[in-house]
């Protein structure tokens, strides 16, 4: 039989780091990834047939649970349709008209691939539509891996950023502003000294790529305001928070803080998906009317709005939309959180949490961080042995304290008991 060990030496053999995205490769916090050979419902098996209660559900995506039978059911149909046409299907339309239902702000959606590809597609839109160039990043937020977003804080506000990445020369990001999140100050400075350059302003509102962290409804008003005023884009990506911390995804949340509030433009994967590659990107009628064939963005994609994402997204969306199911999952991801709280009080180690819909997030510190710096600079080993502890239990949470985790509808209130206590036996071993 193969162990995780052997299949880890082969991969490497032929896949750099033997992994085909680099968080898989448990170099965070040590030790053999887990090859994983199946999955049904709330738990996925290794290649050592050992359970584990699954909080990743493939970063996301899996909101429903693995292998949910409505969602397996369509896809087997779609695939025995065909699995890509490179023509127009009406399962796009279906879909497009789905997540426009769900998502007000938006009239128009283009379905991309990767969040990679739909956050890049964002910019490159948002550039075209204002004439502009400059964009607002902040740090700690996750766009996917396309140039011009690899690139980190220049050493002052008025310098730009620097790439994080070989292979991205320094003039691809010269127009990238790095900031840190959840600074008013900051963004204000930005946009007085270089409001008439900015395209946009993108943001991860809820975002899942620095642990868990929200961004404060003061902040997201202010930004705004400010893209008002100046006439810049304010992008939200919601690739992760998207159909996952609510139904109408975390723009939902804050128009309820802030009455009438939308983004300009809203970025979207991962659930949307349900699980197969699909991504995408959707605005008003005009500024998705300057995007090839209407206007002169160009955008393209060979399995653009595959009919077998299609229908796997598709079935996805319906499910949620089912009464009750945010309550449910957001009530089980609540109790895993004041489960965590209460097992480190009575353990006596420091944790705070915090979560919103089937998405959650716990740091080894006595409150919760408001940007990536404060995330970062405390509870790093402690993670690192906490991850460890709750796998050798069975529970399968995310490699890497800077990543969110996910609770699927399929969790039951057994499951997140046992992780509970799973939690409690390791909190002790700290
Ligand atoms: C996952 C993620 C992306 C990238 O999506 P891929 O499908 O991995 O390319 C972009 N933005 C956010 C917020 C994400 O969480």
């Amino acid at each position: 039989m193969s162990t995780n060990a052997s299949l880890f030496e082969r991969a490497q053999r032929v896949i750099p780091g033997g992994v085909n995205s680099p968080v898989r490769a448990f170099r965070a916090v040590g030790g053999t990834p887990r090859f994983i050979t199946r999955a049904q419902g709330a738990y996925i098996w290794d290649a050592e047939n050992q359970r584990y209660i699954d909080y990743i559900g493939s970063w996301g995506p899996m909101i429903l649970g693995h292998g949910h039978p409505e969602v397996v059911e369509a896809v087997q149909k779609a695939v025995l349709e065909g699995f890509s046409f490179g023509a127009p299907t009406e399962r796009e339309i279906e879909l497009a008209e789905e997540i426009l239902k769900i998502v007000p702000s938006a009239e128009q959606v283009r379905l991309v691939s990767s969040g990679t590809e739909a956050g890049m597609s964002a910019i490159r839109l948002a550039r075209g539509f204002t004439g502009r160039s400059k964009l607002i990043k902040f740090e700690g937020c996750y766009h996917g891996h396309a140039d011009a977003l690899l690139v980190k804080a220049g050493s002052g506000l008025a310098t730009f950023g620097h790439p994080t990445s070989a292979g991205v020369p320094p003039e691809v990001v010269q127009h990238t502003l790095v900031l840190e999140y959840n600074n008013i100050a900051q963004i204000e400075e930005a946009f007085a000294t270089q409001g008439a350059d900015i395209a946009c302003v993108m943001i991860e509102p809820i975002a899942g790529n620095m642990n868990f962290v929200r961004a404060s409804v003061p902040f997201i008003q202010r930004i705004r305001e400010l893209c008002d005023q100046y006439g810049a884009l304010f992008v939200f990506d919601e690739v992760m928070s998207g159909f996952r911390v609510a139904l109408g995804s975390a723009q939902s949340i804050y128009a309820k803080a802030l009455p009438g509030f939308k983004p300009d433009i809203s970025v979207f994967g991962k659930v949307i998906g349900g699980g197969m590659p699909l991504a995408a990107f959707a605005a008003s009628k005009e500024i998705m009317a300057k995007l090839a064939p209407l206007g002169p963005v160009y955008q393209a994609g060979t399995l653009s709005g595959n009919p077998v994402a299609t229908a796997c997204g598709l079935a996805t969306l319906k499910l949620i939309q089912r009464p009750g199911f945010f309550e449910a999952l957001s009530a089980s991801t609540r109790s895993l959180m004041d489960g965590f709280c209460a097992e480190a009080q009575a353990a006596g180690v420091e944790l705070t949490a915090d979560c919103e819909g089937g998405m959650f997030g716990f740091f080894f510190a006595d409150q919760l961080p408001q940007h990536y710096q404060a995330v970062m600079a405390k509870g790093t080993d402690k993670f690192n042995k906490f991850f460890h502890l709750m796998l050798d239990q069975g529970v399968y949470l995310a490699p890497a304290m800077y990543e969110a985790g996910f609770v699927s509808a399929a969790h039951t209130a057994d499951d997140i008991a046992q992780t509970v206590a799973a939690a409690g036996k390791a909190f002790r071993q700290l």
